[in-house]
């Protein structure tokens, strides 16, 4: 089956970041064949869209998100201390395997009408998540949160690995899904938790690691109260800075922190919005992609950042 999308404005995002005003895109199967600008091939018996001039671009990659949370977009707006105050409780209270699974579905109809082809997860019953986007046709990473706080999904951090392992299990070699092991952050797990989460992604290399990082003031006054250190370097110490770990927010760092995220090569995520309206600050991009780290956009959930729409990060 050819399908041949004429009368698009063409954004390939490739290394000249060329775009045809004018442009055409063939696709055999799943696959892109061709891209042109200009007259478009006449193709017996492919199906031909007009997009009347319309944007046509590669999908985007939502890089820190929390899709479950959907559901509370809305509650406690403009309240301090969000997280222990508000957020936690309602999440022990109510995230349940069928909520997660009902948020999540809003948040894929959301991000796949946003251009979202891609997604970086971590919450709670993450294989519901994992089943929700599958069926939606939506490529994600999927985290289950590992988190000493009274989660809703783990009373210990051994049951929190085992559905680890369950959710290794049910998506390990899906073509859309990557099961993922998500610490939930460094004032959360704890180093020796870190540690061990280092040393079980050490035995399986093929499954990525997310974990928030250097959020707030509260976890730089955990670190270097418990530590002597900055988070990072916390983090470091445990094993844990490695190159498929994605770090979400990263707004309190030095330049120490920065190199030494370079020298493991980890990826970012930043949340502009999240970051706005917790008031926590703007993560210092520019810094860390002249340090040669990649930092993608992410909308984190959606009672933290209000949108999964990327265009209004
Ligand atoms: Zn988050």
């Amino acid at each position: 089956m050819t399908t041949l999308l004429t009368n698009a404005w063409v954004l390939t995002i490739d290394e000249a970041m060329a775009q045809y005003r004018k442009g055409w895109v063939r696709i055999d199967g799943a696959t892109i064949t061709a891209v042109g600008s200009a007259t478009p091939p006449v193709i017996s018996g492919a199906e031909v869209v007009d997009c009347n001039g319309d944007i046509v671009m590669p999908g985007m990659v939502n890089a820190h998100c929390h899709m479950g949370m959907s559901v509370f977009r809305g509650l406690a707006e403009d309240v301090d201390d969000r997280l222990y105050r508000y957020i936690l409780p309602l999440e022990r209270k109510f995230v349940t395997p069928e909520m997660v699974r009902i948020g999540s579905a809003l948040a894929a109809l959301e991000l796949i009408e946003a251009g979202v082809t891609t997604v970086a997860d971590m919450y709670y019953f993450e294989t519901e998540v994992g089943r929700v986007a599958a069926q939606a046709g939506l490529r994600a990473i999927v985290g289950q949160t590992l988190a000493d706080f009274g989660p809703p999904d783990h009373r210990d951090f051994d049951a929190g690995f085992a559905r680890v392992e369950q959710l290794v299990g049910e998506f390990g070699g899906h073509t859309l899904v990557t099961p993922s092991i998500a610490p939930h952050a460094p004032y959360s797990t704890g180093r020796a938790v870190m540690a061990r989460v280092a040393a079980w992604s050490d035995a399986h290399p093929d499954v990525p690691v997310q974990m928030h990082l250097a959020e707030s003031t509260l976890e730089v006054t955990w670190a270097r109260d418990t530590h002597g250190q900055t988070s990072v370097a916390v983090t470091r110490d445990a094993g844990l800075l490695k190159p498929n770990l994605i770090c979400a927010h990263c707004l309190q760092l030095d330049d120490a922190d920065i190199t030494m995220m370079s020298e493991q090569q980890v990826c970012v995520a930043t949340n502009p919005r999240s970051n706005g309206k917790a008031g926590r600050g703007i993560a210092p991009v520019e810094a860390l992609r002249n340090a040669g780290l990649p930092v993608g956009i992410g909308s984190d959930g959606a009672m933290s950042g209000n949108t999964l729409d990327l265009f209004s990060q």
